[in-house]
């Protein structure tokens, strides 16, 4: 069995190859029972080791580890405790999420893969100051039952069963902002329907993938 630490500094590595991130703001964490590992705050990502990463316990809060957890951690905490389903979060300040995260508009589900593994479009949680109980509460409420949320003024965050769903969502997020920026300058951006975005999420939670058997159609 992979050792989850590797997993998260896989997703920290690949954040900074991806751009997704720059200098060490953004964060990285994975649910292990009842506690989750983070990445330390403040230390960058290419030169983590296992030994780096924190542990902190979801019920007490108590960190073990030789660094400080990541400022974030409420925030991840928060999404664990409220969704026994998320496994893994990614936190970044992508340029062009945080574009919609400054303007304070919400990513609409215009594409359908953002749509397929998001479940709709990404709202934008009130501000509030990073690292505060108040901006996990904000953001756990925004999120409600999908798998990506931005924050104002600040950036995104995606969580998934697993940890390669969490740094894809990113970067779908990432792209489809990109996507409907262009297509705004194109003059506009035609949304899908509820019924077609619901249709799809459930296609892809249930039937996508190489394997046979189970519904055909999206
Ligand atoms: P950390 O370095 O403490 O994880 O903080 C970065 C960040 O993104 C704060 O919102
Ligand atoms: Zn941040």
């Amino acid at each position: 069995m992979t050792d989850l630490r590797e997993t998260v500094l896989w997703a920290a590595n690949r954040l900074c190859q991806d751009r997704l991130v720059v200098g060490t703001w953004g964060n990285v964490s994975a649910r292990e029972e009842n506690c989750f590992w983070i990445t330390p705050s403040g230390m960058p990502y290419e030169s983590l080791t296992v030994s780096d990463l924190v542990c902190l316990d979801l019920e007490s809060g108590e960190s073990r580890g030789r660094w400080k957890p990541s400022s974030e951690w409420r925030l991840h905490a928060a999404f664990y405790r409220h969704r026994p389903d998320i496994m893994a979060i990614v936190h970044t300040h992508s340029i062009f999420a945080t574009a919609f995260a400054v303007a304070r508009k919400t990513i609409p589900a215009a594409v359908e893969d953002l749509a397929q593994a998001v479940g709709g479009s990404v709202e934008v949680a009130p501000y509030a100051l990073p690292g505060t109980e108040e901006l996990a509460k904000n953001a756990v409420q925004a999120l409600g039952k999908k798998n990506a949320v931005l924050l104002a003024n600040h950036g995104l965050v995606a969580v998934a069963g697993a940890m390669e769903e969490a740094l894809k969502i990113c970067l779908l997020v990432e792209k489809t902002a990109k996507i409907v920026l262009l297509a705004n300058s194109l003059g506009s951006v035609s949304l899908l329907s509820q019924e077609d975005i619901d249709k799809m999420r459930h296609f892809y939670l249930w039937s996508y993938g190489p394997e046979k058997g189970g519904e055909e159609e999206a």
